[in-house]
């Protein structure tokens, strides 16, 4: 299969799926991830511009870790909205470049919009990079509306998971991904006192232990006209 897992912000896929992304990998599909905002807005002291740069690194780095192709859409933070049509028909180019399966982007309801409107602009864009006129054709033939699942909130916030992918032989790669994205983790440790890691490791144990597993991560899927699906298609 091929799974294209579309993320807003650059270090989003790594905590709600990368170790599902990972398992996939093992098992032979093709995964590809894209992150829709450039993370400009993301720390106190780095400006902007040379932010954005640094966190398509640390999202290119994570990728490689875990054998995903990388893509990125340049919106800046706190500009992710569905109704941006130039964002639509970039995230349809990547659809149509990547043919997925499968995709799994946010949850509808999560701590901020720009997470929101990333799962609005995949519903959006998975459609339109179905119809043969849509904007995009130079990038890839038309690709079948498929199956979206939500991954889990940040901190599991309002997310009761109904399909669950145990990564207890996962959960070390996907936290070493994690830290690619040292100008996330080094300032909230350092000026917030958060340590991020231990963070995603203690949400995926405890969806682990609503499964029975020692890691887990936990699914919804998107249940919609055609995008429902007699398979089982997490790995
Ligand atoms: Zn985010």
């Amino acid at each position: 299969m091929r799974i294209l897992a579309i993320g807003c912000h650059p270090d989003d896929l790594e905590i709600g799926c990368y170790g599902t992304l990972y398992k996939y990998v093992k098992q032979g599909h093709e995964v590809s991830v894209c992150h829709i905002a450039n993370g400009n807005m993301g720390h106190v002291e780095i400006m902007p511009d040379e932010l954005r740069k640094i966190r398509f690194d640390e999202a290119a780095a994570a990728a490689d870790i875990i054998g995903a192709k990388h893509y990125s859409i340049d919106i800046p933070d706190i500009h992710v909205t569905a109704e941006n049509d130039e964002l639509i028909y970039e995230l349809g180019r990547v659809m149509r470049k990547t043919q997925p399966d499968v995709m799994i982007t946010h949850f509808d309801r999560d701590y901020m919009n720009d997470h929101m409107q990333a799962y609005y602009a995949t519903f959006r864009a998975s459609f339109g990079a179905s119809i043969p006129h849509f904007h995009g054709a130079e990038a890839g033939p038309v690709v079948p509306v498929c199956p979206i699942y939500h991954m889990d909130t940040v901190a599991g916030v309002g997310f009761i998971p109904t399909e669950y992918v145990d990564i207890t032989e996962e959960i070390d790669v996907k936290l070493k991904a994690l830290s690619c994205h040292k100008s996330q983790l080094e300032w909230m440790l350092e000026h917030d006192g958060i340590d991020f890691l231990d963070f995603v490791r203690t949400c995926s144990k405890v969806r682990g232990y609503q499964c029975g597993v020692g890691y887990a991560e936990g699914f919804r899927p998107s249940l919609n006209y055609l995008r429902l699906t007699t398979k089982r298609l997490l790995p």
